[in-house]
């Protein structure tokens, strides 16, 4: 049996192990408490982290898109400007560009007013060019604002400074200058073309919810740039014109002046042809009567002559026909120039025309021993008067016969060229004609001064013909020649 005390004793050891475990319970929940509230405190400060990162999230995104604002607008800024600029820089008419600044250009800028002015140095005085935004009396109030503090303006434009309602400092001022805009935000540039007047751009608005900043300063000093390079242009533009209109007047004036000069010698150019076309004329009756009474003298009918008489009388003879191949080749000269002689023009074999010639001459040649060569396709056809290109072939190698030494060679060749005309060569081993001489031997009585023409005689007409007659072929005639060693006489006709 278990005593009572026993018992008591039992509970009593029952009830400290219950105390002592409940302790140990407790220690041990105590420790998990500490370590939660540890936990705890742990996360509210994550949480304080978070909430920090959220708030500068917040306030990144707000900037973000405040920049993306300015960004847009200054893209926006940018685009109007180079719409505007392209409109301005094409003008070229001082007067048009201050109006190609139009209002809906300026909101896009962001501005609603506008001023453009221009300093007048005759007046001495800031001159308007254009207004946007502005009533007819708000315009005088600022006229008369402006040649008040002038000043401001042209030390703006001395400094080359551009100034705002954001970067100008001093109040008192930008009070002054918000009164003459009338509105609390502006920009104003100066415009500064290199020549000519300057002057300055004012661009302003009531709209104060987006304030001025760097960005709008330049894109209206850009603007005002812009206004300066095309009123330079315009300048520029306007000299030119001025220069080349008065060069038109100078060059109209020297063609009048020369057309005149050139009828007068038209003119005095037919008068002379007339003139010896007259003379000729008149010429040929007495020369035919005086070689008839010398033809009549001569056959000793009308008596029997001296020898000494019978001398002279051929001597007239003779002169008499010099004198009358002159007066022939005069009276052809003016008859081709004034268009009275008509060429017949046929298809004819060119040697045969070259050959007739050569009968003509052979006698000559064979007596001054020239080798004489004719180097040209028995088939050759041109489109020719046979009579007047014999005179030519006549002229052409008579001349070169003539000043060609004895023994020397005087060959003549023909080529096709591609334009349906036919070139002539007369070459001869002869003297030679000076370069100076080259053109003017065709020339009525141009002769060279040299040895051969001291001796030999001649009219200075034979090239003159010559060419008169090529030219009436539609052909052309020039010579090649070197001095001492020989020339070439070349021409043109057309092919038959
Ligand atoms: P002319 O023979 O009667 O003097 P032309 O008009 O036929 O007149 O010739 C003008 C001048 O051209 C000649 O005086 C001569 O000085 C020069 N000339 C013409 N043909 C030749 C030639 N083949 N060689 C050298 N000089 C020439």
């Amino acid at each position: 049996m278990l005593s009572y005390e026993y018992l008591i004793s039992i509970l009593g050891v029952i009830f400290l192990i219950t105390i002592i475990s409940l302790i140990a319970f407790v220690i041990s929940k105590m420790e998990k408490i500490k370590q939660l509230s540890s936990v705890i405190e742990s996360l509210s400060k994550s949480l304080d982290e978070m909430d920090e990162q959220a708030k500068l999230i917040v306030r990144t995104d707000i900037e973000l898109s405040k920049t993306q604002e300015e960004l847009d607008k200054k893209i926006a800024g940018l685009y109007t400007l180079q719409k505007l600029s392209r409109a301005i820089s094409t003008t070229l008419e001082g007067s048009q560009i201050f109006k190609m600044v139009e209002a809906n250009y300026l909101e896009n800028l962001g501005f609603e007013k506008a001023y453009g002015f221009l300093w007048d140095n005759q007046k001495n005085e800031f001159s308007l060019q254009m207004s946007i935004g502005y009533s007819e009396e708000e315009i005088s109030t600022t006229k008369a604002a402006i040649t008040t503090d002038k000043n401001f303006f042209l030390n703006l434009i001395r400094n080359e400074k551009t100034t705002s309602s954001m970067s100008l400092t001093d109040t008192t001022l930008k009070t002054k200058i918000e009164n003459i805009l009338r509105s609390p935000a502006f920009v104003v540039t100066p415009i500064l073309p290199k020549e000519g007047e300057k002057g300055f751009f004012a661009v302003a608005t009531e709209n104060t919810d987006t304030p001025i900043t760097d960005g709008d300063e330049e894109l209206i000093t850009i603007l005002a740039n812009e206004i300066g390079q095309a009123l330079e242009n315009a300048r520029l533009f306007e000299k030119t014109w001025h220069t080349q209109q008065q060069l038109e007047q100078k060059v109209e004036e020297r063609t009048r002046e020369l057309t005149n000069v050139l009828n007068a010698v038209k003119t005095i150019n037919k008068r002379k042809s007339d003139f010896v076309s007259n003379v000729s004329h008149e010429l040929r009756t007495p020369l035919t009567s005086i070689k008839g009474y010398a033809a009549i003298l001569l056959t000793g009918k009308l008596g029997t002559l001296p020898p000494e008489a019978k001398e002279r009388l051929e001597k007239i003879n003779r002169h008499s026909d010099e004198l009358g191949h002159i007066v022939n080749d005069l009276l052809d000269i003016s008859r081709i120039e004034s268009g009275k002689m008509i060429m017949n023009l046929g298809k004819h074999n060119l040697k045969e025309i070259i050959s007739k010639a050569d009968d003509l001459l052979s006698g000559q040649l064979k007596e001054k021993k020239i080798n004489f060569n004719i180097n040209i396709d028995p088939d050759a056809s041109v489109l020719v008067d046979p009579e007047q290109i014999g005179r030519v072939f006549i002229n052409l190698i008579g001349n070169a016969m003539k000043f060609t030494p004895a023994g020397g060679k005087i060959s003549i060749s023909a080529r096709k060229l591609n334009d349906g005309m036919v070139q002539v060569d007369i070459s001869d081993t002869g003297c030679g004609i000076p370069l100076g001489d080259q053109e003017a031997i065709f020339e009525e009585f141009f002769r060279v001064e040299n040895a051969i023409n001291q001796e030999v005689k001649g009219t200075g007409l034979g090239l003159a013909l010559v060419k008169r007659i090529i030219k009436a072929h539609q052909g052309k005639i020039w010579v090649k020649s070197t001095l001492g060693s020989g020339s070439t006489f070349s021409f043109t006709i057309q092919q038959g």
